[in-house]
């Protein structure tokens, strides 16, 4: 199962407060901790975590962050050969979260800003024989498009998680396999408020298949033939980070395995629903024996 991943890849500076600080106000945080993040670092981690062979293709920068992003990333196994090295700090999150779960979140992109069409161009040769490449929407928006229409003339498939949410070309529809948008991202992307109204609006741009997450109330994918709803998994939620990006991985490796579509959205709504069981981002996603466990 060959995947890449085009995206993003930051470090979560995360804050634990009593209270969110007012403005102009300083406060001493309770603790304080560094967690991988990035949605596309996320997705190739928990694709791997799952069992993929996953090439990441991103930019990180000269910058202790940096070091020890990429040597995450090598001992998860992904391939790093893809990440370049760039003048600009890497990609970072501070996240600051009370005693009641309310944060705020300020995310510097970074470096992840260096990806190019030319970098993309470079490292062609190393998703020659992947069959699928997932994208996100924290690099350039004219990178994802360029990386799509490339991709795509040369017979990949596409996977396009929209997040965070952006209005796309509508171009880039026809050109997309599979769209995974929550329902949020779906209403900005589509103009309409009702899901239903909202997947047939994607449909007819072009798109092959939307998958919609829906949170605890777990999954659903409608193409032109069908519509599939997948169940959710009653877990105790602690932290929805990253659920969506476990979700698509493990969408995307069910479906490489030839399960159904029905079984491919149990499989990624149990592993979204383990990644909201611990705290963080790429410390919280799940194995595929943990994934197996669950969904049995
Ligand atoms: P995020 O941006 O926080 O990573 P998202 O908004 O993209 O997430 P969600 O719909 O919140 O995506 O979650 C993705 C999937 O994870 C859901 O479709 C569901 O299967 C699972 N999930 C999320 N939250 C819960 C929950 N509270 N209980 C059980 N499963 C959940």
């Amino acid at each position: 199962m060959k995947i890449a991943v085009i995206g993003s890849i930051n470090m979560d500076m995360i804050f634990q407060v009593k209270r969110l600080p007012q403005k102009g106000e300083t406060l001493l945080a309770d603790h304080y901790r560094t967690v991988p993040g990035g949605k596309g670092a996320n997705q190739a981690v928990a694709a791997a975590r799952l069992g993929a062979d996953v090439t990441m293709i991103g930019a990180l920068g000269k910058d202790g962050f940096g070091d020890q992003l990429m040597e995450h990333l090598n001992i998860e196994k992904v391939n790093t050969e893809g990440v370049m090295r760039t003048e600009t700090p890497s990609g970072n999150a501070s996240i600051t979260i009370d005693k009641e779960g309310h944060n705020t979140i300020m995310v510097y992109p970074g470096a992840n800003y260096d990806v190019t069409e030319k970098w993309i161009d470079d490292k062609l040769y190393l998703v020659e024989d992947a069959e699928w490449v997932m994208f996100q929407l924290e690099t350039p928006l004219l990178t994802v498009e360029y990386g799509i229409k490339r991709l795509k003339a040369l017979g990949k498939r596409i996977l396009l998680n929209p997040a965070p949410a952006q209005i796309l070309p509508d171009s880039l529809y026809p050109l997309i396999d599979i769209i995974t948008p929550n329902e949020t991202e779906l209403s900005l992307l589509s103009g309409v408020e009702n899901t239903d109204m909202g997947v047939q609006a994607l449909l007819k741009k072009g798109v092959n298949q939307v998958v919609v997450t829906l949170g605890e109330k777990g999954s659903i994918a409608v193409n032109e033939d069908k519509t599939t709803k997948g169940k959710p998994f009653a877990v105790h939620a602690i932290d929805t980070t990253a659920a969506g990006d476990t979700f698509n991985a493990a969408l995307l490796i069910a479906l490489m395995k030839e399960k159904s579509m029905t079984d491919a959205l149990s499989f990624a709504n149990a592993a979204g629903a383990l990644a909201t069981t611990k705290m963080g981002a790429q410390s919280s996603l799940p194995t595929d024996l943990e994934v197996q466990e669950l969904i049995k």
